[in-house]
């Protein structure tokens, strides 16, 4: 095992480009550990689809020759998309206020594709007049040592398996599918919304939920309302989100602050609800909106809030929020992965 994954690193090829746009060479390029990094697959940022049937259908060979012979045709964006551009967005805000600061959003592009491949990704990047100054291209070969070396904050991708892989790492990560329709978003204000429990917070009460039900879950969660939940997955991503945060209300632009937190939560407010604000004080995070769902469907909240991305552990309301135009990305951590088909319709949290 450990021999195959060192030769495959052979093949990796690693290409820090300077995109063609000219003012981009005047920014600094943030240390990986001072920047919030998040890394994307091409699969998620642009739309592959037709690409991606070549490949099955027609081996490799047939793939690289038509990834060739298009390589001047930019992809179309893919659901990604509009998130990275409200990073950059907000890139651009902080570079205004700190100049200096390496405290930014990194984006990397992370894909497996042959090195031929790239031309076409660094077309498209140019097309769309993206800033993706890193660029991994692993060759087949898995990536997650290299989000390991890029103190990756946040990894999406359209691969369950590499996702269950990041997540099993300690690596913030979700699943990105191709929507089929999409609500517009904000162009200025990145807007970022999080379920709760086995996302910001461990599985803890939902396997009570889960083994014992909603009523045993109540019970639970008052029970322990003065005990603070686990961390999650996803927790360490609304940190970095945070940190930022600081640096516009530092400058007093609290009010015009150009990233928004959400979390939307199947917990009811009266009840189950405190536990969970009161860790997220404890952990010293803000959050900007809190919706306590008490079981009501989260598409239509979602629809309202047009996040650029929202984060849940379940299927069920991924697929929900998708179904109303919202990217919803799905974290397969926790004891829901365990009951994904069988409860679809009775997942009352
Ligand atoms: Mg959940």
């Amino acid at each position: 095992m450990m021999k195959s994954s060192r030769l495959h690193n052979l093949h990796l090829l690693i290409l820090t480009f300077t995109p063609l746009s000219t003012q981009i060479s005047v920014f600094l390029q943030p240390k990986p550990e001072n920047a919030v990094t998040v890394a994307v697959s091409s699969r998620v940022l642009f739309r592959t689809e037709r690409e991606q049937k070549v490949f099955e259908q027609k081996g490799v060979e047939e793939y690289l020759r038509y990834q060739i012979e298009h390589e001047n045709e930019p992809f179309a964006p893919g659901p990604a998309f509009p998130f990275v551009k409200a990073l950059e967005a907000v890139n651009t805000r902080l570079r205004e206020l700190y100049p200096q600061s390496e405290e930014l959003f990194d984006i990397v592009l992370v894909t497996y594709n042959h090195a031929h491949v790239g031309i076409r990704l660094i077309n498209t990047i140019n097309h769309h007049n993206l800033f993706i100054e890193r660029f991994c291209m692993t060759g087949g070969s898995s990536p997650i040592g290299y989000l390991k070396a890029w103190h990756t904050n946040l990894y999406l991708s359209a691969d369950a398996e590499k996702v269950r892989e990041a997540l099993a790492e300690g690596i913030a990560a979700a699943t990105m599918f191709m929507p089929e329709k999409l609500t517009e978003v904000s162009e200025s204000q990145l807007r970022v919304a999080f379920d709760g429990d086995a996302v910001l917070f461990s599985d803890e009460s939902e396997r009570i939920f889960k083994t014992h039900g909603l009523d045993k879950f109540f019970e639970h969660e008052k029970e322990n309302e003065d005990r603070l939940l686990d961390h999650g997955p996803l927790k360490g991503f609304l940190e970095a989100l945070g940190k930022l945060q600081k640096k516009f209300y530092a400058k007093g632009q609290r009010l015009d602050c150009p990233i928004r937190t959400y979390l939307v939560t199947a917990r009811s407010a009266a009840s189950s609800g405190i536990r969970a604000l009161k860790t997220l004080r404890a952990w010293g995070l803000e959050i900007d909106e809190a919706l306590f769902l008490a079981g009501a469907p989260k598409g239509p909240m979602l629809e309202k809030i047009r996040p650029h991305i929202y984060f849940d552990d379940q299927m069920f309301h991924v697929e929900g929020a998708a179904e109303m135009g919202t990217v919803a990305a799905h974290v397969p951590y926790g004891i829901a992965q365990k009951y994904s088909s069988q409860q679809k319709m009775s997942s009352g949290k």
